[in-house]
């Protein structure tokens, strides 16, 4: 969804917009985002700057594809991310349709050195837990740091770990146009560098008209 604030021009009305993923489950009655701080950034340091009693717009219609009900098929869902791409993860992880529909999830998540990696406390929660009662194994939480050594992460990026195995043995679930169906969320050439791994391996884009297996969303 997109988030607006007052742009301080002075105009009556002058508003800036940027799109957001929410971060918060579709039962929580807050809503949660998760951004960098781009240093001068139009948007990002007026929010950063924002305080209890601040302006924020929030947009009623919610605009994306990236949602885990858009599949036909498949018994596992994959999510992978890098950086701050993570962030509609979280909130697909905590929606029971999601762990009704699928048998198994996987989250591999990328970023280039370990403190980087956020929301370790509710990834750890998901990993460790059945959550809400559906019968289901935890999350397959599958972190990656690449540009230092981190015991219990993988050092590869996700398009080299498809392609020579590392991630589905680190997941422990193969992957198969007929039991995977993957959201890839984050950097631009990441998604387009994954997307080559995956119809690779013979998976293939979901279109509207041509169910598939994976999709994508650029994250800036
Ligand atoms: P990032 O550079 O996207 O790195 C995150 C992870 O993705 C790292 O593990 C990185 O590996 C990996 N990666 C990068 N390119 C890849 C590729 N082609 N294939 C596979 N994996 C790849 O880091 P970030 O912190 O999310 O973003 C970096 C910069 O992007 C930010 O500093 C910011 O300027 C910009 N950004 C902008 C927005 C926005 O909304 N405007 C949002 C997020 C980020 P390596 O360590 O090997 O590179």
């Amino acid at each position: 969804m997109r988030l607006g604030i007052p742009s301080g021009s002075g105009l009556p009305g002058s508003v800036i917009w940027r799109p957001y993923s929410m971060v918060s489950a579709n039962y929580d009655d807050y809503l949660e985002f998760f951004s960098i701080l781009v240093p001068e950034g139009a948007f990002s340091s007026r929010l950063a700057a924002s305080n209890i009693g601040s302006t924020l717009f929030v947009e009623k219609q919610p605009y994306g594809y990236l949602t885990a009900g858009r599949f036909v098929g498949g018994r596992h869902l994959w999510l992978l991310a890098s950086g701050t791409g993570v962030a509609p993860y979280l909130s697909i992880l905590r929606d029971p349709d999601v762990w009704e529909r699928y048998e198994e999830r996987v989250l591999a998540y990328s970023v280039s050195y370990a403190r980087e990696i956020a929301y370790r406390d509710a990834l750890a929660a998901l990993a460790a837990d059945e959550l809400l009662g559906a019968n289901r194994p935890p999350l397959r939480f599958v972190p990656i740091v690449t540009r230092e050594v981190v015991p219990g992460t993988l050092g590869a990026r996700l398009p080299t770990l498809i392609t020579d195995g590392t991630l589905e043995r680190e997941a422990g679930l193969a992957l198969s146009p007929e039991d995977s169906r993957i959201l890839i969320c984050g950097n631009p050439k990441m998604l387009d560098d994954v997307r080559d791994a995956l119809v690779a391996r013979g998976l293939r884009s979901d279109r509207n008209a041509i169910p598939g297996h994976f999709a994508t969303e650029n994250y800036w």
